[in-house]
């Protein structure tokens, strides 16, 4: 008789400095400011110590410099504003998170001591990818499942920046590719361009299977 082992991954999203509200001691802080990013670190890192985690990972946004996600790239566009970019509707944003400057970089208080991969996506200019696991338009796989599931991985637990984008959307890959998921609420830092987008985009993760719990759940069981 066999008994399947339960191996459980943190998946930490995009901790990086360019997400980070403007910090004159920070390089590269303020290009895309989400209020209550720093606020997130404490949470991430009591998660990240804790032996109910047998891996972890960091997903890092990863722009090339010319990325079609930037504002900057569409003449008359400004941040915000919806655009079609080679067939999916895409937000333009701030520049930020470009390869090989300080914006791209993990911001210097995420304990990173445990850190077993990194995966990089937004590499390619033509799409975006909010999600660890896919490109938005599923074109191309950032090679987080194969790497998860060669570690023997079954339980998937997500923070990070910012809901309900990044961290979202890769919990609701991550359920979809048949990891039991859950979504650490108050370790996700939350930006709503619209009122009430939290709350939509919390029943939308429920609603394809993705689990909401708090540190505190997870913390109180090892404590
Ligand atoms: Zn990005």
């Amino acid at each position: 008789m066999t008994t399947m082992q339960i191996k459980r991954a943190l998946v930490r999203v995009d901790i990086q400095n360019g997400f980070m509200p403007l910090d004159p001691g920070i390089p590269g802080t303020g290009e895309l400011p989400v209020e209550g990013a720093p606020a997130i670190v404490a949470a991430v890192n009591a998660l990240s110590r804790s032996p109910f985690f047998d891996l972890v990972v960091d997903t890092q946004d990863y722009h090339p410099a010319d990325h079609g996600s930037f504002y900057t790239m569409h003449p008359g566009k400004s941040a915000n504003e919806v655009v079609d970019l080679f067939g999916l509707s895409q937000i333009l944003w701030n520049p930020h998170c470009r390869q090989n400057t300080p914006g791209c970089e993990f911001y210097p208080t995420l304990d990173r001591s445990r850190v077993a991969k990194v995966i990089q996506k937004g590499t390619d200019k033509t799409v975006d990818s909010y999600s660890g696991f896919w490109d938005n338009g599923k074109r191309k796989s950032t090679g987080l499942a194969d790497y998860l599931v060669s570690e023997g991985v079954t339980h998937v637990y997500v923070v990070g920046v910012t809901r309900p984008f990044c961290p979202s959307w890769t919990a609701i890959d991550s359920a979809e590719a048949g990891f039991k998921t859950f979504l650490v609420v108050d370790a996700c830092s939350l930006l709503e361009l619209a009122p009430g987008a939290g709350e939509t985009d919390l029943l939308a993760l429920r609603g394809k299977q993705v689990e909401i719990v708090s540190s505190s759940d997870i913390l109180g069981q090892t404590a």
